[in-house]
């Protein structure tokens, strides 16, 4: 069935004057509007930062064998069974989530990153389930210019999200354009990401999405990896996108080396000093990897974090 233009979100807001809030547009959803809001119908939450909506939005997850072969290269096969068994985790196999998040500022609707893409991404379902259509994105984000976060930029050959603008970092699009560029993937981005580079916007450390949103560096992952803070009203929350990408093996053990780090020494430096921000300063969080709601806390915890998913912080 076609979808009305009269029943996409921004038009809803607009015409209520900013009171429907959240998924309680969504007639499908829970018994209270306050729950409504909060739990979205599985592939999507929304939370509320000062005046602006957070969603995360789930566009994929898929089991992976052997997570040593990706996390905790540099320990031994003893170490990485005993940390794993001692937070019941299995050592078979793991599972890798995809959240790019929406942050609706009233005035803007920024989209972080796009997902898989293709046949392996819900992103299109998971913004339907929040109440969003890809024409109510009026920027994309992409936080780094790997494919599971380029993925989704593009459909069917045209721009998957008509009415945006693109913000990137600069030192990632250079390099991913530059002479040192992996020839593969620096094919699909000339596929996917090149074409859009007329509407695109480039970004140092401390540069500005728009009001309230700023890219903060955190090189290592990739030549030019950026993760953004939201504030709102007093109230702050980071965007860490691929920061750290295990809720345990990264962020309890930072130094263990991840084979997707391009530099592995700095991104380890990366998650040092942005986690221990977030834990002095008790900031919530995303990461793009974390099990979904992908939403949660930090604290420092001998040498290294532990992860506090969040419960009902969101929804008092
Ligand atoms: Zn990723």
């Amino acid at each position: 069935m076609p979808q009305s233009p009269v029943l996409t979100r921004r038009s809803v807001l607009a015409a209520s004057g900013g009171l429907v809030v959240g998924s309680a547009v969504l007639p499908q959803l829970g018994p209270t509007p306050a729950v409504a809001q909060g739990q979205g119908g599985g592939l999507s939450r929304t939370v509320t930062v000062g005046s602006f909506s957070v969603v995360t939005l789930l566009d994929g997850a898929r089991n992976v064998p052997d997570p040593q072969s990706i996390f905790g290269m540099n320990v031994s096969e003893d170490e990485f069974a005993e940390v794993s068994a001692n937070n019941f985790l299995p050592i078979d196999q793991a599972r890798f989530f995809f959240t790019p998040t929406l942050v609706d500022t009233g005035s803007e609707v920024v989209l972080f990153d796009t997902g898989n893409g293709g046949t392996n991404g819900n992103l299109p379902a998971a913004l339907a389930d929040a109440g969003y259509t890809p024409e109510d994105v009026t920027i994309v984000v992409i936080t780094h210019m790997h494919p599971d976060h380029i993925g989704g930029l593009m459909a069917g050959g045209s721009a998957a999200f008509p009415n945006a603008r693109y913000i990137t970092g600069s030192t990632e699009f250079d390099f991913w354009t530059g002479d040192n560029a992996p020839a593969q993937l620096a094919e699909m981005i000339g596929g996917s990401v090149v074409p859009l580079a007329d509407q695109m916007t480039f970004l140092e450390d401390g540069g500005s999405v728009t009001s309230g949103i700023t890219a903060v560096a955190a090189f290592g992952h990739t030549p030019g990896h950026m993760t953004y803070m939201i504030e709102s009203d007093g109230a702050q929350l980071m965007l860490i996108a691929d920061l750290a990408n295990h809720y345990v093996w990264s962020l309890a053990y930072p130094d263990w080396e991840v084979r997707f780090d391009a530099d592995k020494a700095a991104a380890a430096a990366s998650r040092r000093q942005v986690l221990g921000m977030l834990a002095t300063d008790r900031i919530p969080f995303v990461g793009y990897h974390m099990p979904f709601p992908a939403l949660g806390y930090v604290e420092a915890n001998g040498d290294g974090f532990r992860y506090v998913p969040q419960s009902y912080q969101f929804d008092l």
